[in-house]
């Protein structure tokens, strides 16, 4: 028999309602809650606070609302301020009850601009090193990548700074100072010509063949056994990747405490600052390297490899396939290296010659000072584990910043750069969070610490994550039921 809806009455009042026991034992919120310690925020802007005045709304309360924002991609503050009092797990989570009083959402700008970024990177710190202590963090091998992110801000108000000086506005000033900026973080010509008069910290990025939009770019080094996110930076959309990747390394050791053994990352990596850099740091990087990967193509198609010549380090000189010497003749400051080139006039009558050089002057080679350190460097970064790495990093930084998407990484939700860093430390932090609440609660029970050492064994013997980590995961799913 079918049941029929009376007419709704509206209860004036509700007796023995509790929230505790309307939200589940398994909501996201609850093991958040079960999980981090907010109250650590009290200490960290206690200096953003004075003695007299206005009582503000609790620090834990405002995080965890700006928590919500992310978690669940709210697109506006506003519509999550209205939210709140019609959802039962919010209110319970930020330790609200049916008939409190919400704070009006400026309460979180306010505390944006009064807190600052040092307090958001603190929340990630702490989370990372809450991953560390529950063991779901190796630190040995880093995964860097960056990713473009949308900035909040229309092409129209980009305008070229040559003829800025016409458009003289209250923001000129700051335009200037961020010109230096980009200068200083080396940023090409391109990007420092057009600048934006809405959030001067973006800048014009061309994306493939597409159009060019104003962005922000994040870069993140990802530890490869759980997927723990452990150093995180924002820049313009201008900044190479390659020149972040030393601040990146310093941040997940000075986070984890632990000193990288291998860097993976991809081509645009591949810089000779970058594997010198590693070098000097003891660092094994596996990363494509630039100069190897455009080889034979373009202007070198069809004409000898530098391989082709052999060195001879006690005259420091080059033979050619033809016999003849190659000698050391200029030193190029910039780039570090010195040319080498056969006497003038023997490439000109060389039978070899087409398969050689397509230059009037005859073929030069390239030496860098520390070609005998990058030579090391190759070899790691050719190596069959390195292959392996750099496949296994495909798959894993895609995945990370897949993740991220949930939380609306790809676009910025407000303007200029200090702000972009808060976005991206709270992204960062629920992302550790969701696999800090996602693993057992006895990660070291003898059964996990077995499934542990098999890992890290079938890892060092194979140097596969892919493999190693599906194996893990097969494992625990046993070991936990
Ligand atoms: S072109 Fe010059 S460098 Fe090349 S093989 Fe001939 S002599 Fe040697």
């Amino acid at each position: 028999m079918m049941g029929y809806q009376s007419n709704y009455q509206h209860k004036l009042f509700v007796a023995g309602f509790n929230l505790e026991k309307r939200i589940r034992k398994n909501h996201i919120l609850r093991k958040i809650l079960e999980k981090i310690d907010f109250n650590f925020i009290y200490k960290e802007v206690k200096e953003a606070y004075g003695n007299n005045g206005n009582v503000s709304v609790p620090p834990p309360v405002i995080l965890k609302i700006m928590l919500l924002l992310v978690l669940y991609n709210v697109r506006s503050e506003r519509e999550l301020m209205i939210t709140i009092p019609e959802r039962l797990d919010w209110l319970w989570f930020l330790g609200y009850d049916l008939d409190d009083e919400i704070p009006d959402h400026s309460v979180l700008s306010k505390a944006r601009a009064r807190w600052g970024v040092k307090a958001f990177k603190s929340f990630f710190e702490r989370i990372v090193w809450q991953c560390i202590e529950a063991g779901l963090v190796d630190g040995d091998k880093l995964f860097v990548d960056a990713s473009l992110i949308d900035a909040d801000a229309s092409n129209n108000s980009v305008v070229d700074t040559q003829s800025l000086k016409r458009h003289l506005n209250k923001s000129y000033r700051h335009l200037e100072e961020r010109l230096d900026d980009l200068t200083e973080q080396k940023a090409t010509p391109a990007n420092t010509r057009d600048i934006s008069t809405t959030d001067s910290d973006a800048s014009i990025v061309r994306q493939g063949k597409g159009k060019s939009k104003l962005c922000y770019k994040t870069h993140r080094g990802v530890d490869p056994k759980h997927e723990v996110i452990t150093a995180t930076k924002v820049t313009s959309g201008c900044v190479d990747e390659g020149e972040v990747l030393k601040e990146i390394i310093e941040t997940h050791e000075q986070n984890t405490q632990k000193k990288v053994d291998t860097a993976v990352a991809d081509s645009k990596y591949g810089k000779i600052d970058n594997f010198l850099l590693c070098h000097d740091l003891g660092i094994k990087a596996h990363v494509p390297s630039i100069e190897e990967r455009h080889r034979g193509s373009g202007r070198q198609e069809g004409i000898f490899p530098k391989e082709a010549f052999t060195y001879n380090s006690e005259s420091d000189t080059f033979t050619c396939p033809a016999g003849e010497v190659l000698r050391r003749r200029n030193y190029y400051k910039k780039r570090k290296h010195y040319e080498y080139k056969a006497s003038s006039g023997i490439c000109a009558q060389c039978e070899l010659r087409g398969k050689c050089t397509r230059s009037q002057d005859g073929r030069s080679l390239k030496r860098h000072e520390r070609q005998d350190d990058l030579d090391i460097m190759l070899t790691y970064a050719t190596s069959r584990e390195a292959k392996s790495d750099i496949k296994t990093r495909q798959h894993l930084s895609e995945r990370s910043y897949a993740r991220s998407d949930r939380y609306g990484y790809k676009r910025a939700r407000w303007r200029r750069l200090w702000r972009m860093e808060i976005q991206d430390f709270l992204i960062a932090t629920i992302q550790n969070i969701t696999v800090l609440i996602t693993q057992p609660k006895d990660r070291m029970s003898k059964s996990n610490v077995q499934i542990d050492q098999i890992s890290k064994y079938l890892r060092q013997k194979w140097q596969d994550y892919s493999i190693t980590a599906f194996i893990e995961r097969f494992f625990s799913r046993f070991a936990f039921v």
